[in-house]
């Protein structure tokens, strides 16, 4: 029994099931649950860090972020999503997580929807809560897509609507067509469209689109956390109409200050710099998709091979996960990404390609 008295609303949300799994695995375990980039971070990027401390740039930043990084992140915009920023629309942030918890604080008023796709990033459903508001699942269909028409349902009186692609965890890239509609439904009836947008560059069918091309009211969000494996310098930011800033640089401003100084100067060399290795960890990850996928379709598991990100959401029934985790396979259970695939499971492949066939040996020894 608790000592002390918490919150309801945090009490009420669960660590992420993803987190307990690392407990789970024994000395020879397979560890395909975490979603972080296996890569190390490009040398000129830490090279820029280790410059920005020697020239002394270790005190507090701009609230919103150095200057020249939100210049850069605007160039970005331009030259990869075809999207025109001001820097006064940029707002950095201590990563990608940090800028949806800033829109769900700025814009989520006590009892306001917010709706995600069910399975979806464990985040969205935790921080509309902490900000008050209503998570509402919105279904997939069977390619594991957004089911338009039934989200079109939903949307209306809705607040926020996140939109995540690639997907996490299904590997999913929606369509331009996807996009355009559920941007402009959700825009025409007054619902914020959120675009987490931080596996964009890991799309090996289709191409991505950003939303924010198709609609006025959408908040982009993006990280260099999984672009330039960057998760550990915590860099993140958000992009949107101008008059959401203010709003949202009130909280980064009280809960953070400013993103870490040292990890903005490796940004700011990651935005301008060589960007070779992004699309040779690209191509690294395409080829392991493909390792997995003949692997997994091998042993008899039937679902659409995943067009972006670096997951795979496998329908496999819940004892078989089990009994996969048991014997060191360590993937996360549908159930922690909502309620509606709990007979799935999410396999990461940012592992080495030795780890994965290891993987498939080991789950396919369980099903003899
Ligand atoms: N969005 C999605 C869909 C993610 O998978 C993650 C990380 N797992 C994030 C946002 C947050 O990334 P970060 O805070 O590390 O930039």
């Amino acid at each position: 029994m608790s000592k002390h008295r918490y919150a309801g609303r945090v009490r009420s949300v669960e660590m992420s099931g993803i987190r307990k799994l690392f407990d789970a695995g024994g000395p020879d375990a397979i560890n395909l649950g975490i979603g972080q980039p296996d890569f190390d971070t490009p040398d000129h990027i830490k090279e820029a860090a280790i410059a920005a401390i020697r020239a002394g740039k270790t005190g507090y930043t701009p609230n919103a972020g150095i200057p020249e990084l939100r210049e850069a992140i605007c160039d970005k915009f331009a030259r990869e999503n075809g999207l025109s920023y001001r820097p006064e629309q940029i707002l950095v942030t201590a990563g990608g997580s940090e800028a949806l918890h800033l829109v769900m604080e700025a814009l989520v008023d006590p009892g306001d929807r917010v709706l995600f796709t069910d399975p979806g990033f464990v985040s969205y459903a935790a921080l509309a809560t902490f900000a008050g508001g209503r998570p509402e699942g919105v279904s997939l269909d069977a390619t594991l897509h957004i089911d338009v028409e039934r989200a079109k349902e939903q949307l209306d009186g809705a607040r926020v609507f996140v939109l995540n692609t690639p997907g996490n965890p299904t590997g999913a890239v929606e369509s331009e067509e996807s996009v355009r509609a559920l941007v402009e439904y959700a825009n025409d009836r007054g619902v914020t469209v959120v675009a987490d947008e931080v596996y964009e560059h890991f799309v090996y069918e289709k191409k991505h689109v950003s939303a924010a091309r198709f609609g006025e009211d959408v908040i982009t969000v993006n990280a260099a956390s999984k672009t330039y494996a960057m998760t550990g310098w915590r860099v993140g930011y958000l992009a949107a109409p101008e008059d959401y800033i203010p709003e949202c640089l009130k909280v980064h401003q009280y809960a953070q200050a400013c993103a870490t100084s040292v990890s903005q100067y490796a940004a700011l060399a990651a935005y301008t710099g060589d960007q070779s290795a992004v699309p040779a960890m690209r191509e690294e990850y395409r080829a392991r998709r493909d390792l997995l996928y003949a692997g997994l379709t091998g042993l008899g598991f039937d679902f659409p091979r995943p067009e972006g990100a670096f997951y795979m959401f496998v329908p496999m029934g819940r004892t078989l996960i089990r009994r996969a985790i048991e014997s060191g396979v360590i993937i996360v259970p549908g159930e922690a990404f909502g309620t509606r695939a709990p007979d799935y499971a999410r396999f990461s492949y940012a592992t080495a390609r030795e780890n994965l066939s290891r993987a498939v040996g080991r789950i396919g020894a369980l099903m003899e």
